[in-house]
């Protein structure tokens, strides 16, 4: 299980605390802010972008990024794959399920993921699925959103035998990590319970 520290909006100071007690995974979810703090903070630290991806900031992310968590578009998909070809680079992905049972978060359905996973991908590597739980304080409607997640991923590990390393599923915040861990969760991403409130 890899635990992804979501750094966002904390100081570089934060983040070298929390690497001087080991931690490599760090999370943003601001194009400006990842390029910033990873310009000037350890190299062997592993960012995940985890926020929404427009394609005109591919720059300032696919440099330093390990990992997209947050694929939520074809377009989105086909810029990144197209940038990793050109930058003689594979980059890893996770496609982003809408889950919640809020309209407003982003993600794709499960009828626009599929036609995915049999293209021919130069420039990303598939890695796994990523999804957000309704922000609710109802423990059920929780384990509903991570119960479809974690289906679905199974169901396209068994139709997609050839879809190689597919293989994360990242769920899981502060207030629900431990729920995600049931429902099998490669990646958490936790923010609020390792630095505290945000400052907006
Ligand atoms: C901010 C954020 C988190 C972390 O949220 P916390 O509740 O602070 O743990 C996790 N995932 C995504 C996509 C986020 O934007």
């Amino acid at each position: 299980m890899c635990l992804v520290a979501v750094s966002k909006f904390h100081p570089a100071e934060a983040i070298m605390e929390a690497y001087a007690a080991g931690q490599r995974f760090f999370g943003e979810n601001r194009p400006q802010e990842l390029m910033a703090k990873a310009k000037v903070l350890p190299g062997d630290i592993k960012w995940h972008f985890i926020g929404h991806l427009q394609t005109n900031k591919l720059k300032m992310v696919l440099p330093y990024a390990a990992m997209v968590e947050s694929v939520d578009s074809v377009h989105l998909l086909e810029a990144i794959d197209k940038w990793g070809v050109e930058n003689g680079r594979v980059i890893d992905v996770l496609l982003e399920l809408h889950i919640a049972a809020e309209e407003t978060k982003q993600g794709f359905s499960q009828e626009e993921i599929l036609p995915l996973l049999s293209r021919q991908w130069m420039g990303v590597r598939l890695r796994g699925l990523m999804g957000m739980a309704t922000n609710t304080d109802d423990e059920s409607q929780i384990r509903a959103d991570f119960k479809k997640i974690s289906d679905f991923k199974q169901l396209i590990n068994r139709d997609f035998p050839d879809l190689e390393g597919f293989d994360q599923l990242s769920i899981g915040m502060s207030g629900d990590w431990p729920i995600a861990l049931e429902y099998g969760a490669t990646i958490v991403r936790v923010g609020t319970a390792i630095f505290g409130e945000r400052v907006y």
